[in-house]
């Protein structure tokens, strides 16, 4: 018979293509697909809205804890995987802008942020099949997943990837820049005291320096393939 829930985590560091390839995966799967940085964002963007200090943790944990975060498949067809739905408010394009990327690093290391959205994403792993991408995926958020995935890559490549394409959007960008923001973030959600960014003991490994996109797909689609006959 077949099993109702199935759930694959897929946790990394920024810009190692997890997003892109979590998604991807989901849609061949049909699962459900969950990148949880967007939760991180919009509690960024809600607080930078409310004008609330980042650097206050007990008024950003109230934001956390009160905003109304809505994540449902794209309704729009503008290259988004969901919509996000903050207050009432479509913020899924907003969510990126370079104020949330500069503080979304500080903000997600909060505790009081950290379980609001922990409870959040166990929700959404209760629902059936999913992919869920994030850091602390397997470690933290859903430790007895099926299946759990690391990708890495060096961040020299990752920042090379990304100014690639912020390039190619028409971003004005330096890849000297990105690499230094890329650093930054790696140490912030490395280094946090609750839930940092790293592999499970029981994650699949995958380095992605010298695999391209379409590499690292077929290898972990096999894999997942394989498994789901086994259990
Ligand atoms: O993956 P993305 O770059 O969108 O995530 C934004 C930020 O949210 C990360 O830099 C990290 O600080 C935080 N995050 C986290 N835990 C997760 C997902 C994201 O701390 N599960």
């Amino acid at each position: 018979m077949e099993k109702k829930s199935f759930t694959i985590t897929l946790d990394g560091p920024a810009a190692s293509g997890k997003s892109t390839l979590g998604e991807r995966l989901a849609q061949v799967l049909n699962f459900i697909y969950l990148d949880t940085g967007v939760m991180y964002r919009a509690v960024t963007l809600a607080a930078i809205k409310k004008n609330v200090d980042v650097n206050d943790e007990m008024m950003v944990t109230k934001v956390a804890e009160e905003m109304d975060l809505d994540i449902h498949p794209a309704t729009v067809a503008d290259g988004r995987s969901n919509d996000i739905i903050l207050d009432g408010e479509d913020v899924t394009w907003e969510i990126r802008l370079p104020d949330v990327e500069g503080n979304v690093s500080q903000v997600s290391a909060y505790k009081g942020v950290r379980v609001a959205m922990t409870e959040m994403q166990r929700e959404f792993g209760s629902r059936g099949k999913i992919v869920m991408v994030g850091r602390d995926i397997g470690t933290v958020v859903l430790p007895d997943a099926e299946i759990k995935l690391y990708l890495d890559a060096s961040v020299e490549e990752r920042a090379k990837r990304r100014y690639l394409e912020l390039i190619n959007r028409g971003k004005v960008a330096t890849y000297d820049s990105v690499l230094d923001d890329l650093k930054r973030r790696d140490n912030i959600d490395s280094s946090r005291a609750i839930a940092p960014l790293r592999p499970a003991d029981d994650a699949v490994m995958i380095d992605s320096d010298h695999m391209n996109a379409e590499e690292v797909f077929d290898f972990i689609y096999k894999f997942v393939e394989e498994h789901q006959k086994i259990d």
